[in-house]
Formats: structure tokens, sequence, C-alpha cells
């Protein structure tokens, strides 16, 4: 049904209440409107406006979208699969995809992590690791072990559970007393200096020193914090701490939900400090780009050692944790075409030569003034700019009448892009970027 877009914008803020939203800003005539783009259709990287408008995704759609919208290889493998099986409840019950998802997965991780636990979203993985870990321990004797660490301006999703693991003050404190709040501990963001790593690594070895008897995981986003605004850090940090997890018999949760799948160069985050064995994370999250950006899925991968604890004739020894859409199989067939193209295309490969074209037109931002800590790792570009509140919001806008969408957080604008854009989309991504600062700048 062909909509009007000012109809669509007008029926959408009476009847949809849209998410990470103050709503009154999308309100015609609000102090510093947030455009509601009505989009009718996705094109490859082109995002198509019920008035033919169009914006290329400098964003992935929040960072899910790994091969462009309406993939012909993933729309095929869809299709397919929806004439076969379309959902199945996943408890006493199996099916091909989620198999063979399972084994590609835990092939992936040299098999380190043998077992795949599924959800539909990435606060849920969240949730499942932190209950999976202290779980664990209580199977094994040790019901004390049940806190958990996070970093400084870690993300991990906004269920209140994965709040409580969660250190953004505008996403938390409206439900602090809902909360059990984690402990926080200093995060490695490069940002802070040379030395980051090393106080990162000083304040968790005090911490658990002092509590590791009580505690039951530390969970981290590997190399990049996405929400705190792309806070990079040295994989150095996720040696150390995996070490001192050893040490102190505390998880090692890594959350790639959004880190996953290529997006910091490697196919996992983690991998950049090390693929032994030894080197993995006791629990793996992943999401976001798992299904490239088609279906909700998520998945929690954990080592074979982990699963045992579990396998019991007690009833209640068991993880009796479910999701009524767990191992949904057409979210699986999502996920495994977007594997397929990771292999016959050599993704990564061919990402690290788009990753250096777009720092090369990106880079030059560093010099302008009010730029600091142009950053950038694998196909994730960060700089964090020198101004007003309002700065974000006006770039934003300013993007949009340019043709992108990149939707800036606080004052760090980044640009984390799905894999496909071809050079000329690269070049006006870049153009774009450099034009909305000056322009979302100007006095
Ligand atoms: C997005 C995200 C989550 C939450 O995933 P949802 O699907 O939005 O619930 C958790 N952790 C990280 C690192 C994320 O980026």
């Amino acid at each position: 049904m062909p909509f009007m877009a000012d109809s669509l914008l007008q029926r959408s803020r009476a009847a949809v209440w849209h998410p990470c939203t103050q709503m009154k800003q999308h309100a015609p005539g609000a102090m510093s409107p947030l455009p509601l783009l009505p989009v009718a259709r996705g094109e490859g990287a082109w995002l198509v406006g019920t008035d033919g408008r169009r914006w290329l995704d400098g964003i992935s759609s929040w960072w899910v979208n790994l091969f462009g919208h309406c993939h012909p290889r993933i729309n095929a493998a869809l299709r397919d699969q929806l004439d076969t099986l379309e959902h199945v409840i996943l408890a006493g019950c199996t099916h091909a995809p989620v198999v063979e998802l399972s084994e590609r997965l835990a092939a992936l991780t040299g098999n380190a992590l043998g077992h795949c636990f599924y959800a539909s979203d990435g606060a849920s993985a969240t949730e499942i690791a932190l209950k999976m870990s202290a779980h664990y321990w209580r199977n094994g004797g040790r019901p004390e072990k049940h806190r958990y660490l996070c970093l400084a301006g870690g993300y991990h999703g906004e269920t209140v559970g994965a709040l409580g693991v969660t250190d953004i003050p505008l996403f938390r404190d409206a439900y602090a007393p809902l909360l059990r709040a984690a402990t926080v501990l200093p995060s490695p963001d490069a940002r802070q200096g040379t030395d980051a790593v090393r106080v990162a690594i000083d304040a968790l070895a005090a911490h658990l020193d002092a509590h590791h008897a009580e505690t039951a995981a530390l969970i981290v986003e590997p190399l990049v914090q996405c929400a705190a605004g792309m806070a990079m850090h040295d994989p150095e940090y996720l040696r150390q701490a995996r070490a001192l997890c050893d040490r102190h018999q505390v998880h090692l949760i890594a959350d790639e939900i959004a880190v996953g799948l290529g997006r910091t160069g490697t196919f996992f985050a983690h991998e950049q400090a090390g693929t032994d064995k030894t080197a993995r994370p006791d629990f793996l999250c992943l999401s976001k780009g798992i299904t490239g950006g088609y279906l909700p899925l998520s998945v929690v991968m954990t080592r074979d050692t982990i699963y045992e604890a579990f396998y019991d004739d007690a009833t209640a020894r068991g993880f009796l944790h479910s999701h009524s859409y767990t191992g949904n199989p057409l979210a699986c067939r999502a996920a495994l075409a977007t594997l397929d193209i990771f292999d016959r295309d050599d993704v990564l490969k061919a990402n690290t030569v788009k990753s250096d074209r777009i720092d090369a037109l990106l880079r030059p931002l560093a010099d302008h003034p009010r730029v600091r800590h142009y950053r950038r790792r694998g196909m994730i570009f960060a700089f964090d700019v020198d101004a007003d509140a309002g700065f974000g919001r006006r770039f934003y806008r300013e993007s949009l009448d340019r043709g992108a969408l990149l939707r800036p957080i606080g004052n760090t604008v980044y640009l984390m892009p799905p894999y496909i854009l071809d050079d000329t989309q690269i070049e006006l991504l870049c153009r774009v970027a450099g034009e909305a600062l000056v322009a979302a700048l100007a006095p």
C-alpha cells in the first residue's frame, strides 16, 4: 500500500513508540527536531524513502547489517527455508539449520567453544551468560560466586539483568533501584593515555585478589566499547584479563554482540589477543550481525567443560532458561547464509582494503581543530568533536540532507558501514562526514 511520507510519519508518531528516543523530539515544531525517516525499501547499502530520497546506511542499521539490504543470497536462503520449516520448539526438537550453525560457529573458535545456546536478542545473550556462569559455580559447590565485574562505559543490553552490568548512566539511572549493580572497573580505553591498559589491569588484579571468592565473571566488549562512543583498547588488555581470570577462577564473558562477525578486522574480536584454546573467553555472546541484519537471533557459545557441569540426572542442575523463538530456523538459515558469504567472498581480506581506503579519506579530518582522538579498528572509524551538546543532532540532520545516515553517539562521530560499500559509496560517505562536520559546527 503506497503511503504519502507525511501520513506515514504522522501515523508512526501516533501509534509507534520508537526505541531509544525521546518522542517529543520527533514532534513537528520541536525545539531541535529529530527527523523520522520513512523508509520504503532497502537496496544494498542504500535506504530508499517513501518519497524517493536515498540515504547511504553508514551505521549498518544499528550495527546489524553486514552485507547490505535485501542481499540476493540471504534472500534466497530465507525463501527456501520459509517453504521448509519456519519455526519449531527447540526443547525436545532439533533441526538442520540450528545444528549446522552450531557446528560451524564452534569450528570458528577452533572448537574451544563447543556448545551454542540460542536466544533472540543481545540483551538476552548477556542474561544467559551471566546466569550460566553463576549456575556453573553453584553446580560446582561454590554458590557464593555470583558477583559480576564490568568495565566503565560498558554496554551489554537493557533488560534489567543486562543493565546491571551496563555503565551508561543515561540508560541506567532511571532504573537504578531495580538493578543488582555489578562492580565497575576502569576501562582500558586508549584515549586515557599510554598506560590505560596497565591501570585497568592493576585495578582488575587488585579487585580479584580481594573478591575472587564471590566473583562469577568479568564481562567485557573486546577491543571496542561501541555504545560508550567507540572506545577502543589494545588487545593486550584481553590477554592479561584472561590470565587474571584464570588465576582467580573467574569466568571471562566476551560480549561480541557488536564487534563479532568481522567488525574489528578478525572474525571474532578476541582473536586479536590470541587463538589458542586457552586464550578464548569462557562465554562468547553474538547477535547483531549474525543474521546479516535480517532476523533477531543471539547465541551464547561456551566450553564443553562448562556444558558438562550442567549434564546430570537432576533436572534442576540443567540450564532451564528458554525463549519461545530459541533457535528459530529462519534466523539460523539467515546466519548460515551470512557465514557462506564470509567464506565465498573472502570478506575479511576484502575488508582490509576497504578499511584502508576509508581511513585514507577520513583521517584528514583528524587535523580539524575541533576533532579529537581519530581512531579506527577494522570496519569501525570514530572521532570525538569538541562541541556543544546539540552537535550530534545537527550532524545527523546535515548528513541526512547530504544523503547518508550517520548518527553520532554524544559528540562522537563514527562510521560503521556495511561491508559491501564500493569505492564511490566510500567516497560519498567520507565526503558527507567531512561536510556535515563543518556544517554542524558552523555558528
Ligand atoms: C547491541 C548490544 C547489546 C544488546 O543487544 P540487543 O539485541 O539490542 O538487546 C549488548 N551488547 C553489546 C555490546 C551491544 O552492542
